[in-house]
């Protein structure tokens, strides 16, 4: 806050906090050669904003558990978070811890301590998607929208009944209404899929086609009531950075209806970038904040900046991610050894994209 005043100051004009902000940013140029480390944040953005742009943040999946500070998750993006507009993630993991075993077919899994809900607020996320291989267990999805409610935070992906759980969370931001729609391609067993009776997720089975025809349906519906619609789903499988054929075809299918913007999460790895006819896919974009003990060391991730302006999506960017030896979620400097080597296999997943490296960003050509 000094820094920003003492900005002010010297400039000696009065602006805004938001753009106070972008020109302290501005003005500290990156070194040639930054260390992965965990003073990037704020992120050194090329700054390509104007005023009224809307900057959206999302990233892959969220787990905190077992932290004595919640807040802790997100003490090294903090400010990168802050100055975005709106911010969007996987929630992947329920408030409602259990001694027992909480999903059959996934041992040791434990939904996390409704305690650990202060990293979200902390994070200052506004929207969360529900829609995954965890989200189990009928006490607890209730248990975690009754939170998410409580805390203003919207959520899409899940609900109390199936046309609940496929409703569209809907931001209105600067004049730009921003929607967002969540499904999940894996799941353990039918019972966690929701019905018109029973709380659940909401499917995108690739073999049952009224699956697909239920999602396009409720893009074209989505499609009139936003500026900017954003589609992600949970993929079916886990640790495969080769993008599966029923993922290009769902993404197609989403586009088609009307989708802006189309991503994947839950491989717990990146996988490539495609364009459809200018549409912008990335079909996984890996792990966020993951303390779930087996997810040690299974790092990389990608954080993505979305600029909006006139209503329409003007600018992707991509930095990657990992975790420090606390494992907090630090942003990956490309000029760093782990973040080069994330943009290396990025750009190989990618082999139609001409993925441009703008400073510290990886910018994803639009049309
Ligand atoms: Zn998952």
């Amino acid at each position: 806050m000094i820094r920003i005043l003492t900005t002010c100051l010297i400039v000696g004009i009065i602006i805004s906090a938001d753009n106070a902000f972008t020109l302290a940013t501005n003005m500290s140029k990156p070194p040639d050669k930054i260390k992965a480390q965990h003073s990037q944040d704020p992120y050194p953005w090329v700054e390509a904003t104007e005023q009224g742009d809307l900057k959206i943040i999302i990233v892959g999946d969220i787990n905190i558990q077992e932290r004595e500070n919640p807040a802790s998750a997100f003490i090294n993006v903090r400010a990168t978070l802050a100055n975005a507009d709106l911010r969007y993630a996987n929630l992947e993991g329920l408030y409602g811890q259990t001694k027992k075993v909480a999903i059959k077919g996934k041992p040791e899994w434990r939904h996390s301590d409704p305690a650990m809900i202060d990293a979200i607020t902390a994070g200052g996320f506004d929207v969360v998607g529900m829609a995954n291989n965890v989200c189990y267990g009928e006490k607890e999805i209730l248990n975690t929208l009754k939170m998410l409610d409580k805390n203003k935070i919207l959520h899409c992906g899940a609900g109390p009944t199936m046309t609940a759980a496929r409703r569209p969370a809907i931001v209105n931001r600067k004049g730009v209404r921003v929607g967002f729609l969540q499904y999940t391609a894996r799941y353990y067993e039918e019972e966690q899929i929701a019905t018109e009776k029973l709380a659940g997720a909401a499917r995108l089975n690739h073999r049952v086609p009224s699956d697909m025809e239920a999602i396009i349906a409720d893009v074209k519906a989505l499609r009139d009531k936003v500026d900017v619609l954003i589609f992600s789903h949970h993929l079916r499988k886990s640790g495969k950075t080769k993008t599966e054929k029923y993922q290009r075809k769902a993404a197609r299918a989403v586009v088609a209806a009307g989708a802006d913007f189309v991503f994947g999460h839950g491989g717990h790895v990146n996988q490539g970038i495609e364009l459809i006819g200018g549409t912008p896919v990335i079909h996984c974009i890996g792990n966020f904040a993951f303390d779930w003990w087996k997810m040690k060391g299974r790092n990389d991730g990608l954080l993505l900046r979305l600029i909006v302006r006139d209503k329409k999506i003007i600018r992707l960017s991509i930095v990657p991610v990992s975790r420090d030896e606390k494992n907090n979620v630090f942003l990956l400097p490309l000029t760093s050894k782990e973040g080069a080597r994330q943009v290396k296999e990025l750009r190989k997943r990618s082999p139609k994209v001409s993925l441009r490296i703008e400073e510290q960003e990886v910018v994803v050509p639009l049309k």
